[in-house]
Parts: structure tokens; sequence; C-alpha cells
């Protein structure tokens, strides 16, 4: 039987996405056993970012400064704008360091089930960055589910008038991936967007 603050410090872990009460108690065993050096850097760590986070008035990134780092970099192309779903999104591309441009973030994704329509998302402030004249490309980023495509749809209607190119992230075979093993809709995705060899 664990005592109270050892349950209750396995109970706020276990509210973290992707971990459940058993990996909570897994990682608090593990916190208990390690006190010593990894304790005062995760506390260390979590002070400094609850006192200094931020969301960015400009593309809705969370950092611990407003402009974000992104926004705030000059190397970067302004003029190259790709709009994602979630700060999760950006961090995934901006790791794989191939994007050099600019970010803009949703906050979520239109569904009619859960009642998110586009004035609950981040998209009068992209309509207003690209009304500025300031961008050429957009780059429609959002996640290959019904709900993502559907609000690539409309973004990309909304965007019509304006004078910008506007892309859209190919979706199809993953690298390393067997035929045999992928879903139908993977396949007809792929199938659509082949090219010459
Ligand atoms: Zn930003």
């Amino acid at each position: 039987m664990a005592s109270q603050e050892i349950e209750a410090l396995s109970q706020s872990l276990a509210r973290l996405p992707g971990l459940g009460p058993r990996s909570a108690r897994r990682a608090v065993l593990w916190l208990v056993k390690n006190r010593d050096h990894a304790l005062p850097a995760l506390l260390e760590a979590l002070d400094a970012v609850s006192e200094t986070l931020v969301e960015c008035t400009i593309c809705g990134n969370v950092d611990t400064s407003d402009p974000c780092g992104i926004c705030a970099d000059h190397r970067r192309d302004p003029r190259s704008l790709c709009v994602v779903e979630d700060v999760a999104d950006v961090w995934a591309l901006d790791r794989a360091r191939l994007f050099q441009g600019r970010y803009h973030v949703l906050g979520g994704k239109l569904s009619a089930l859960d009642g998110i329509g586009p004035e609950d998302l981040n998209i009068a402030s992209l309509l207003d960055r690209v009304a500025d004249g300031a961008v050429d490309e957009v780059v429609l980023a959002m996640n290959a589910t019904l709900e993502g495509q559907t609000t690539a749809h409309y973004l990309a209607e909304r965007l019509e008038e304006h004078k910008v190119r506007i892309t859209q992230l190919a979706h199809g075979l993953p690298v390393g991936g067997e035929l045999d093993y992928l879903d139908e809709g993977t396949l007809a995705q792929a199938l659509r967007a082949r090219r010459p060899v």
C-alpha cells in the first residue's frame, strides 16, 4: 500500500496522455529509486516551464517567448507558411528539419460531431497573415483523417481568393511499408498521388 503522497503523484501522472495508471506507477517507482539525480532536474524543468510558457500571438505555437523562437528566427522564410492542427505537429515537423518556413497552429480541426466550427479555430488570424500579402505559399499539413481533410478543403476554399500557392502534404506509402500491410485508404491515396518515374 503506497503512501497518500505517492498515490497522489501516481494519479497526477496517470492523467498525462500516453500514460495509464500502470505506466504512471512505474514512473513514480523510477523517480523514487532515482530521486537523488532525477527529481531535482525534473522539478527545475517543471518550474521553469510553468513560469515562462506562453502562446505565440503570431502563430499559436507554445514557447517560452512571444513571438516564439520560430517566428523570431530571421533565417526562416516568412513567405512560406505551414498550417497544422496542433502544437505537437509543429514540433514533429520541426524535428525533421525539412521545412524552412514558418507555421500557423489552428488549435484543432473542424468537427461537426464535436461542434467545432471555423470560429473555434485560429482561422481568422491565418487569413489575416495571408491577406497582408507577405505569404507566397501555404502548406496544408492536416492529419490524414476525415476531419483533417475536411479542414484542409475548407481552408483551401477560404484561401482561394488570395494570391498564394496552396499545397498539401502527400499521403502515401510509409517508408519501409509493405503493400500487403497497408489499409485500403492509404493504398488508394498512394495510387492517386502516383508520379512518373
Ligand atoms: Zn510563433
